[in-house]
């Protein structure tokens, strides 16, 4: 059975980079109807945070990848860590290292002034005199003294690593916690990992961690290192570029299914495919279709994937979630014109309400350039022409009743669109731009229509 993970430390909150690592591990997972975790990897006492966890799962949620079992965490795993410490002691793989840290400076002084690379020396690799009393020691893994470790990577293709650059590293510090690569490798051994898909900052974890499995006999898993996400520019993304929370995403309006659409097309693709739903996505996704390459983070190209996904959401669902941006179409009789009125344009839920915000309230101020534009020759006879055609008529409901006043007008007054529109449009959203006049008319209805026309006429007939 295919196994992933995905296992961030709780340092901070989640990225969209960790996010995409989590989907791929989530899809190749669900494609081969796998096991998907998560584990939350909180050794490191010092630097975690549970509001950090929280934050993780809140965004897990969030986006909608179920993981399997209950989260792991390996803070509660101690007790295990030990137990394979042990047994790597018992068995001679492992052993106790007494070097003081005054020591070690000293070592790595001489060896830099030697112009040496800077490494243990193994002094106590086959060591059977008697320790130094007041020395709490660490415990270092035996690696081999010659020869390489080769392993196949999914997207990086062959790795090798000679003896010389692999040192007996430390896998339990002097108060006996384990440390990072000797933890990873015994979870993913334990939790029956069969892929590992992560982020090519840890490519050369892997031979540490690919140590232990030898040592302890486990069974290797198979690695994918993904390159990052860069910016366009091509240099490592930023917090001003987007590499942001991924919750933040939501407060700017972003669906889920367009940020993990986004999210599957850096540093993956299938031909010229740009929109995957999720079923697709599982179906579709192959980590060996990874890119070697960079992927190159592309603000529109989200935005263009959001307005997508917003013009093809329902309008009932996209009430609900216009309610976080503070605009309650629930029980509204207009519901349906007005999103139909403004779905098609905006490219986020908050854009989404700022042009409800501007059909349902009234113009606080007119646009400068605007006015500039339709305030000028008969512009205000057209509108009191206009407003009276709208008094004398009768049952005026649908945006094509509207539409159909309007065109009576300006047929009897033998005027162009404009001379009408622009001055219509301004006393009724206060700039040129938004949805259609007609629609707008039939959201507000006839009253509130000529209260917005007198509005602008008393503001501007005096020049
Ligand atoms: N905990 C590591 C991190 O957050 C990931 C470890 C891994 O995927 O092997 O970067």
């Amino acid at each position: 059975m295919v196994v992933t993970r995905f296992a961030p430390s709780p340092t901070g909150y989640l990225h969209i980079g960790g996010l995409r690592t989590a989907l791929f591990n989530y899809l190749w997972a669900r494609k081969n109807s796998g096991k998907f975790i998560l584990r939350i990897e909180d050794t490191d006492l010092s630097r975690n945070s549970e509001e950090a966890t929280k934050a993780i799962l809140k965004a897990f949620d969030w986006v909608g990848l179920e993981y399997d079992g209950d989260v792991a965490y390996q803070s509660k795993r101690f007790d295990i860590y030990k137990r394979y410490i042990q047994k790597l002691l018992d068995e001679g793989k492992a052993y106790y290292c007494y070097m003081t840290k005054e020591e070690l400076d000293a070592l790595r002084e001489e060896q830099m002034a030697k112009k040496e690379r800077p490494r243990y020396d193994r002094r106590y690799r086959d060591f059977t005199g008697t320790p130094p009393k007041d020395v709490k020691p660490v415990v270092r893994i035996k690696a081999p003294l010659e020869g390489e470790m080769v392993f196949e990577d999914g997207v990086k293709g062959t790795i090798a690593i000679t003896a010389e650059e692999l040192d007996d590293f430390i896998i339990a510090r002097s108060d006996g916690t384990p440390t990072y690569n000797f933890v990873v490798a015994v979870d993913d051994a334990l939790m029956g990992v069969t892929e590992v898909i992560r982020g090519d900052d840890h490519l050369y974890n892997t031979p540490k961690q690919i140590l232990v499995y030898e040592a302890l006999g486990f069974d290797i898993p198979k690695f994918y290192h993904v390159p990052m996400i860069c910016n366009e520019q091509g240099k490592k993304l930023s917090k001003r570029d987007g590499a942001l929370d991924v919750m933040a995403y939501k407060e700017m309006g972003f669906l889920p299914e367009a940020l993990l659409n986004f999210l599957v097309r850096l540093g993956w693709s299938y031909g010229d495919q740009e929109i995957f739903s999720k079923e697709e996505m599982i179906e579709l996704f192959d980590p060996k279709d990874i890119n070697k390459s960079a992927s190159s983070y592309n603000l529109d190209k989200l935005l263009w994937l959001n307005s997508h996904y917003i013009k093809n959401s329902s309008n009932e669902r996209l009430s609900k979630l216009l309610e976080d941006f503070g605009i309650y179409l629930l029980g509204h009789d207009k519901r349906e014109i007005i999103l139909d009125a403004v779905k098609e344009r905006a490219k986020t839920i908050k854009e989404l309400a700022e042009q409800i915000k501007m059909i349902l309230e009234d113009p606080r101020e007119y646009d400068e350039k605007g006015v500039k534009k339709a305030i000028k020759g008969e512009w205000k006879d057209i509108l009191k022409g206009f407003e009276k055609e709208l008094q004398d008529a009768q049952e005026l409901h649908l945006p094509s009743d509207y539409h159909k006043i309007m065109e009576k007008y300006l047929n009897e007054k033998n005027i162009g669109f404009g001379k009408l529109g622009q001055p219509l449009r301004l006393a009724l959203v206060g700039k040129l731009t938004g949805p259609g006049l007609d629609e707008i008319m039939s959201i507000i209805g006839k009253e509130e229509t000529v209260k917005r026309i007198e509005m602008l006429i008393k503001k501007f007939e005096n020049g």
